[in-house]
C-alpha cells in the first residue's frame, strides 16, 4: 500500500533538512528520486546514498526557473515543493525585496512546478502534488508576514487545484511543520529551543523524518482519496 516503485518523484529543497529526509524516506519507498536545490554539493551529497537518485540545480527565484526545472527532471509522478526561504522583519519595516523573495520562491515557483506536473500527471491519471507550508500559515506568526502569506497562499491554491485535478487521479495536499530542527531553525539559541518545546504537548521540536513519514504517506496510494488537504505535523503545538 505505501510502495512506490515505479515512481519518480522530483522534491526541491533537497539538499539539507526536511527535503533530504524526504527525499530519502521516498527512495526507501521504492520511487527513484530527483532531487533539486541551488547548491550541488549538498545535492550530491544526498544522492550519494540512494540508487536511484539524479541531481539538477535550479534557483527557484529566477523567472521561469520552475519550467526549465520540470523540463530537465522529465517524467514526475510525485512533486514535493519543499523548497523555501525566510526573510524575516516587522511589517512596518518590511522592504519590498523581502516581500518580492519570499513570494517569489515559496508561492509562486511552488505553482509554477505543480502546474508544468500537472499536466503529464493528467494524461497518466496518477499523480501526487505534496506542498510544505507551515504551521504559521495558519497561527500567524510575528516578523513574518511575507512567509506567512505565501505559506496560506500555497494552501489556497492548493484547493483550487485539488479540486481540477481529483477527476484525472491526481492529489494535491499540503504538510504543515511545526517547528523542525534543522538550518531553518538552528538560528534560534538554545533557550529560545527550550521555550518553543515547552509550548509544544509532545515536549520536543520536531525531526525531519517526522514530516518524510507524512509525505510518504500522502505519496501512496493508502492516500488516494485524500486531496485538497492540510496534514499538521507539529507535535500538538496547533490543533484543529
Ligand atoms: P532548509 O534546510 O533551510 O531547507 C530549505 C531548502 O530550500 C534548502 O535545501 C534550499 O536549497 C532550498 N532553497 C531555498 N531557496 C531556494 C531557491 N531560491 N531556489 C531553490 N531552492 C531554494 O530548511 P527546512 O527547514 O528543511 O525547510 C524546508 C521546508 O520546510 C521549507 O519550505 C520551510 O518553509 C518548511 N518549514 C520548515 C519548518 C522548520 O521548522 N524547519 C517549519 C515549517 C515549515 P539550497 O540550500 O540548495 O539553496
Amino acid at each position: 500500500m505505501f510502495d512506490l516503485t515505479g515512481r519518480t518523484a522530483l522534491i526541491t529543497g533537497a539538499g539539507s533538512g526536511i527535503g533530504a529526509a524526504i527525499a530519502t524516506a521516498l527512495h526507501g519507498a521504492g520511487a527513484a528520486v530527483v532531487l533539486s536545490g541551488r547548491n550541488a554539493a549538498n545535492l550530491d551529497a544526498v544522492a550519494s546514498g540512494l540508487a536511484r537518485a539524479r541531481t539538477t540545480t535550479a534557483d527557484l527565484a529566477q523567472p521561469g526557473a520552475a519550467d526549465a526545472l520540470m523540463t530537465q527532471a522529465g517524467r514526475v509522478d510525485i512533486l514535493v515543493n519543499n523548497a523555501g526561504l525566510t526573510r524575516d522583519g516587522l511589517a512596518v519595516r518590511m522592504g519590498d525585496d523581502a516581500w518580492a523573495e519570499v513570494l517569489a520562491v515559496d508561492l509562486t515557483a511552488p505553482f509554477a512546478l505543480a502546474r508544468a506536473a500537472a499536466r503529464g500527471m493528467m494524461k497518466a491519471r496518477w499523480g501526487r502534488i505534496i506542498n510544505i507550508t507551515s504551521v504559521v500559515a495558519k497561527t500567524g506568526n510575528a516578523g513574518q508576514a511575507n512567509y506567512c502569506a505565501a505559506k496560506a497562499g500555497v494552501e489556497g491554491w492548493s484547493r483550487a487545484l485539488a479540486a481540477e485535478l481529483a477527476p484525472r487521479g491526481v492529489t494535491v495536499n499540503c504538510i504543515a511543520p511545526g517547528f523542525i530542527v534543522t538550518a531553518m531553525t538552528e538560528a534560534l539559541g538554545e533557550g529560545q529551543r527550550e521555550a518553543l518545546a515547552a509550548r509544544i504537548p509532545a515536549g520536543r521540536l520536531g525531526a525531519p523524518e517526522d514530516i518524510a513519514g507524512a509525505a510518504v504517506f500522502l505519496a501512496s496510494d493508502a492516500a488516494s482519496y485524500i486531496t485538497g488537504h492540510t496534514l499538521h505535523v507539529n507535535g500538538g503545538m496547533a490543533m484543529g
